[in-house]
């Protein structure tokens, strides 16, 4: 495969005759304004100057690699045969601007009429979602997007009129649902929704996981998927084993090849054959020989890398991922300060606490406030517990700076229990949640993105589900939600948040993380106060499968042996089939 990284540069890098005039900064202007395109992935974008810089640079990526690939069919290449030769697969809605570009091209330089244009677009495109966040589906103001690509504006425009025309002979009069489908947003300014933009043109859209996939057709597209139900579809996300078991998990992957050859590399489904082998004592013997060797592995590099100290001889309970508040960082931390305050309290003796290390990885987008705030939290908190001699050799809090893959190759393969504790119907996939299980961690999770089809999998047995599922999430929203209820009910709940609110985590400054405490307990968007008492007791169940190490290795091994499906082999095989219609080259 081809992979391009686009750079910008300026068409004239420097004014030779300002620069002698003395104005150095005005020289170079086009060279910094030209290179700002492609300086960074994903600019902060709360001021308006950060989304104008994204816009650029999504029209910037969309329109090289349009014109790249365009070129390269050579210049007797009728356009016309395009969608026989290509299928854009629109991933996600940032490179979605790539379908008015197409029409201009087509119509301005190379002199289809509209009909045509359209003909050829609407083959070319398919759309996957990532998301269910409202708030991630793109809408372009107007205003930016007039002024920045009018020519694009207009065609969006035409094709929007086109689309409602359909609309209009489909369902005559229903005024209401012309404005829910119409790919330009009325308020709460005029913008166009780049989702409704790729769902029109694309000929095919996926979600990324059987839940998700579910959800885009009832709930965010349903206008859509009622007038074309043909268009959905769903490819569940895979993770490669080259990277994820054979590189980051050496160990791991000779015990699998010793035992049932090499072919799991290239057909991860084969790993099924390990199933026989939980039962047999000298293989989880040897699988928990590797876990084993993996934490070492992992000490060793956080003892270097980020000067910790990591103990290898208890649960490592691992919750790494972006961090944002529908992924629930906080839960894992009310978790933690929960054991904390109990034991410090002395409602609970340390000796009854099964010994854990929690490692936090996350990374935070730089404009989200609460998101840097709860890092701030996790690190106070961690800076109590390991310094406080009462849960000593019980528990340990970790936050390495900087999780990245690097990081997350040393990480995975070392856990015990992997956190995958999002809001129902919040986290479209996940794809650490494979990766994990892959490495024989077990989940405990909520019944959310690929969550779902891993418990089906491996089996209820050998995964701990909690919290509310989807239908009981929205019923609670709709119902009207009230935080506080659960915060006054649960009295354990209410302990541990008073003593975040009371300035324990902070030398005694309540006012520190008063933001994080008092949205949780008067907003909580993400319901982390309505799963404590479910978490809270689904950690007990882990506490007790620990407790016996020959059950936990078997139902590891077992989680191995059943996540074959989750290769991103499988994945590509499904958008062969599903999208791209294509035979594959292997
Ligand atoms: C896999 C991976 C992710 C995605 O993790 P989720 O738990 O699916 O959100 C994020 N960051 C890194 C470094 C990863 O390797």
């Amino acid at each position: 495969n081809t992979l391009r990284l686009w750079s910008a540069q300026a068409t004239q890098a420097f004014d030779l005759s300002i620069f002698n005039a003395g104005d150095y900064a005005q020289a170079v202007r086009a060279q910094t304004f030209a290179e700002n395109i492609s300086k960074v992935l994903y600019p902060e974008d709360s001021t308006p100057q950060g989304k104008e810089l994204r816009l650029q640079q999504q029209y910037f990526f969309v329109a090289c690699s349009l014109r790249d690939f365009i070129d390269g069919q050579g210049p007797d290449f009728d356009l016309h045969d395009l969608p026989e030769r290509v299928i854009f697969q629109l991933n996600d809605t940032h490179p979605v601007i790539a379908v008015p570009e197409l029409m201009r091209i087509l119509i301005d330089e190379r002199g289809f009429e509209w009909e045509d244009a359209w003909a050829v677009t609407s083959k070319c495109f398919a759309y996957t979602c990532h998301t269910l966040l409202p708030e991630a589906l793109e809408v372009w103001s107007v205003d930016l997007l007039g002024r920045l690509l009018p020519r694009h504006l207009e065609i969006i425009y035409k094709i929007n009129e086109e689309f409602l025309d359909l609309v209009r002979e489909t369902w005559p009069d229903d005024y209401l649902r012309m404005g829910r489908m119409s790919i330009i947003a009325e308020y709460p300014e005029r913008g166009v929704r780049m989702a409704f933009l790729a769902t029109v043109a694309g000929i095919k859209v996926n979600g990324v996981a059987a839940l998700h996939s579910q959800l885009l057709r009832d709930k965010v597209l349903n206008d859509f998927a009622e007038l074309w139900p043909d268009k959905f579809t769903n490819v569940t996300n895979g993770v490669t084993p080259r990277r994820f078991m054979k590189l980051a998990n050496p160990d791991l992957s000779n015990l699998i090849t010793d035992a049932i050859g090499s072919g799991w590399v290239t057909d991860l489904e084969r790993l099924q054959e390990l199933a026989p082998l939980a039962e047999d004592p000298e293989f989880r013997a040897a699988f928990a020989k590797a876990k084993q060797a993996n934490k070492i592995r992992l000490r060793d590099r956080l003892r270097v890398r980020d000067g910790i100290e990591l103990p290898t001889d208890q649960m490592l309970d691992v919750m790494v991922k972006r961090l944002h508040e529908y992924k629930r960082q906080t839960l894992k931390l009310l978790h933690i300060v929960s054991l904390y305050e109990q034991i410090v309290s002395g409602k609970v003796k340390a000796s009854e606490v099964t010994p854990r290390s929690f490692v936090f990885g996350a990374k935070a987008a730089p404009g989200y406030r609460m998101a840097k705030q709860i890092i701030h939290l996790i690190n106070a908190v961690g800076a109590s517990v390991n310094n406080e001699p009462l849960v000593e050799g019980r528990l340990k809090v970790f936050f390495p700076a900087n999780y990245n893959v690097t990081l997350a190759e040393r990480l995975i393969p070392a856990a015990d229990l992997s956190e995958q504790i999002s809001l129902a119907g919040m986290e479209a996939s996940g794809t650490g949640n494979m990766k994990f299980a892959l490495n024989g961690a077990l989940t405990i999770g909520t019944d959310d993105g690929a969550n779902v089809e891993i418990r089906e999998l491996v089996g209820d047995d050998n995964f701990f589900l909690f919290g509310m599922d989807e239908p009981k999430v929205a019923e609670l929203g709709a119902r009207g939600y009230q935080p506080g209820e659960y915060y006054e009910s649960n009295p354990q709940l209410k302990a541990t948040l008073d003593l975040i609110a009371s300035g324990h985590f902070s030398g005694g400054d309540p006012m520190t993380f008063e933001p994080v405490v008092s949205n949780l307990v008067h907003h909580d968007r993400f319901m982390a106060l309505a799963d404590f008492g479910s978490y809270i007791e689904a950690q007990q169940r882990v506490d007790a499968l620990y407790s016996d190490p020959e059950a936990w290795t078997r139902s590891a091994i077992l989680n191995v042996a059943r996540c074959g499906f989750f290769s991103s082999d499988r994945s590509m095989k499904d958008y062969i089939k599903r999208i791209w219609n294509t035979p594959p080259a292997l």
